[in-house]
């Protein structure tokens, strides 16, 4: 039992790092969850189980991919009118480095479509719910990357900044609802992700890849401490509480002082 009892949550990209560290936060405060992302069928069958299990709510799947608007569409229609979205994480999110001359124009248009244009879907689809019910939760999984540029991130950054200046908009329309929209900005956190770009760097630099976790990790965040999904969790569940109803239309950094610099 937690105060989101009874609450209905969707986390997409919730298969895998920071999704899947939200998703267990909302579960110990009670709320049933619906799952998205890719992965192995077996293995997401058994989170699926393990979530419920151990939190004792209701936990489902679907697989959309949210590149794909119809498979949106289909997701978000599956939320019956008898049980309503109450809460909306767009979380998941995709990275490509690349100095932009050369930037694979597929590459681009992917990001765009999943971390910016899934969002407008998402939450376009599910405040029809919340307006009904007048209570919602939308909190976006942007990055300090919504907040200042790094290079050879053209794409990422571009689209998450859209999405804290989306979010903000949605903030304003429902401004005078309980239904809130933020978004949280996180620093480094250690996840497939990221891990991608750090065995990057290990061969670029001829270097170990711890040692080259530390330098990308260092080089941004002045604590040289990673963000823990635990910890990301604890701020979107604080967001989902009553505490945070005038929280609205913020870009909540949890950086290491990333963006203080
Ligand atoms: P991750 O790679 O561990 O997880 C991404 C999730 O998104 C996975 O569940 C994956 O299956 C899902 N996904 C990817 N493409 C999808 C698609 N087309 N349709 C449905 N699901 C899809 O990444 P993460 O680090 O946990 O990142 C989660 C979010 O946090 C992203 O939006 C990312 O930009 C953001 N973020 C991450 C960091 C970091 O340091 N890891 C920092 C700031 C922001």
């Amino acid at each position: 039992m937690g105060f989101l009892n009874g609450k209905l949550a969707l986390i997409t990209g919730s298969t895998s790092g920071i999704g899947l560290g939200i998703a267990k936060a909302l579960a110990k405060e009670g709320a049933d969850l619906v799952l998205n992302g890719f992965g192995d069928p077996n293995e997401i069958n058994q989170l699926v189980i393990s979530i419920a299990d151990e939190f004792k709510v209701s936990v489902t799947f679907h697989g959309a991919d949210l590149s794909k608007v119809e498979e949106i569409e289909e997701m978000m229609a599956g939320f019956a009118a008898s049980r309503p979205l109450d809460i909306l994480i767009n979380n998941a999110g995709i990275q490509y480095v690349s100095p932009v001359e050369d930037f694979p124009v597929a590459r681009w248009n992917a990001i765009m479509n999943i971390n910016l244009n899934a969002v407008f879907h998402t939450t376009r689809l599910a405040i029809p719910h919340m307006r009904r019910t007048n209570w919602g939760r939308i909190i976006n999984i942007a990055s300090t990357h919504g907040l200042v540029a790094s290079p050879n991130k053209s794409a990422y950054v571009a689209s998450k900044h859209a999405v804290v200046g989306f979010t903000k908009s949605v903030a304003l329309e429902t401004a005078k609802t309980a239904i809130t929209a933020n978004c949280v900005c996180p620093g480094w956190v250690l996840t497939p992700l990221v891990q991608k770009q750090i065995e990057d760097r290990a061969v670029a630099e001829g270097i170990t890849v711890e040692e080259a976790k530390l330098r990308l990790i260092s080089e941004k965040q002045p604590s040289g401490v990673p963000v823990s999904v635990e910890q990301l969790g604890a701020l979107v569940v604080f967001l989902a509480s009553d505490a945070a109803s005038e929280v609205r239309g913020a870009a909540w950094n949890m950086d290491g002082g990333w963006v203080a610099v």
